[in-house]
């Protein structure tokens, strides 16, 4: 079934950049997201003032991807950027940037989480909260992914997220990795738990075409089983170090991820020993975020102490010379800190 896939490989289109800069973002221009519940989407981004998250499709059955529907929609929502209108989802989103956008159908990014059952139920996840874990309407994405390489939607430079609910466990999910490395895709990103090693991730780090990004969330057995609902603290520790054995020294591919939350795990203690015992596993890149109900309700008036906080890691990575990724929300806080400062300064 594969191998069909291998005669677009040096085929892939140049892409010339547009003649004039507007606002627009990358999901919006090329991106898709296979969601659960047979949705569809633009992206996935929600805390913002239009919320996002933009239905392409919301009753897709996993068999046929009708191309030009989505294109259609794509292309009405990309010319209306191109006309100086921002899509009403869109407002407030910190992803809107001015550029050189290309004009070209294809995808540069696509998310992967058209499942959503896991192996821990995490106190902060969406799908728990609204008791939406569940194996049903699961399709095998493969055939869609050769419909997509087929029609050159997507090729080896697209960027490919895999999420969930769980994605390790999710079924064909070992068959999706090995489709994508023989497909030579180079850019993978793996969302997981940790508690399932995958030797299909662990193949794709030690070929420099994959990341995977652990939620860990906590320094201790104790406060683990209190956010993720699973006593399995030690096997995502040991799993940890079994993925940092494939990563070549000069790579970065093994990504531990700390999400901030209201009253359990915020503390620079916290924090700092989530740190510690990191760089002692040897991890060389970490990821911070903020719970993101938390961040919706306190949005308008974020306390000092969280602040605080993500500059406290900031500095921390800084001096320890570990690349720290800020995601979304914490992003968002601390480009309204240097914002700020510098406001301050000029005034
Ligand atoms: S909501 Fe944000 S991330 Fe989503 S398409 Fe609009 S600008 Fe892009």
């Amino acid at each position: 079934m594969f191998l069909k896939i291998n005669k677009f490989l040096n085929d892939v289109p140049k892409i010339a950049k547009g003649q004039k800069k507007f606002l627009s973002c990358k999901w919006l221009e090329h991106g898709i997201i296979f969601d659960h519940a047979n949705i569809i989407r633009v992206c996935c981004e929600q805390s913002h003032e239009g919320k996002g998250r933009f239905i392409l499709d919301d009753n897709f059955n996993g068999i046929f991807f009708d191309k030009q529907k989505i294109l259609d929609i794509k292309r009405q929502l990309r010319n209306q950027v191109r006309n100086g209108i921002i899509p009403d989802f869109c407002k407030g989103c910190q992803f809107l940037e001015s550029d050189y956008w290309d004009d070209e159908d294809y995808f540069s990014e696509v998310l992967l989480t058209h499942w959503t059952n896991c192996n821990t139920r995490c106190i902060y996840c969406p799908a728990v909260r609204d008791n939406n874990l569940s194996d049903e309407n699961i399709y095998n994405i493969i055939p869609i992914l050769e419909q997509m390489f087929d029609s050159k939607l997507i090729n080896q430079n697209t960027h490919f997220s895999i999420a969930g609910g769980e994605s390790t466990i999710y079924p064909e999910f070992d068959k999706l990795i090995y489709f994508l490395l023989e497909a030579s895709v180079s850019n993978i990103t793996v969302n997981s738990s940790g508690i399932r090693f995958a030797p299909s991730v662990a193949e794709a780090i030690a070929k420099n075409c994959a990341q995977i990004c652990i939620s860990l969330d906590s320094s201790s057995s104790f406060l683990y089983k209190k956010i993720k609902g699973s006593d399995t603290f030690n096997i995502v520790i040991n799993n940890i170090k079994r993925y940092l054995q494939y990563e070549q020294i000069s790579e970065k591919r093994v990504i531990i991820k700390f999400i901030i939350l209201k009253g359990i795990n915020d503390n620079n203690k916290e924090i700092l020993d989530w740190f510690m015992l990191c760089k002692n596993l040897g991890v060389k890149r970490l990821a911070v975020d903020l719970d993101i109900a938390w961040y919706n309700e306190i949005q308008r008036n974020i306390p000092d102490y969280v602040k605080s906080l993500i500059i406290f890691v900031k500095e921390m990575s800084e001096i320890n010379n570990v690349q720290l990724d800020l995601y979304d929300r914490a992003d968002k806080i601390y480009k309204m800190i240097k914002n700020s400062e510098k406001n301050k300064y000029n005034t």
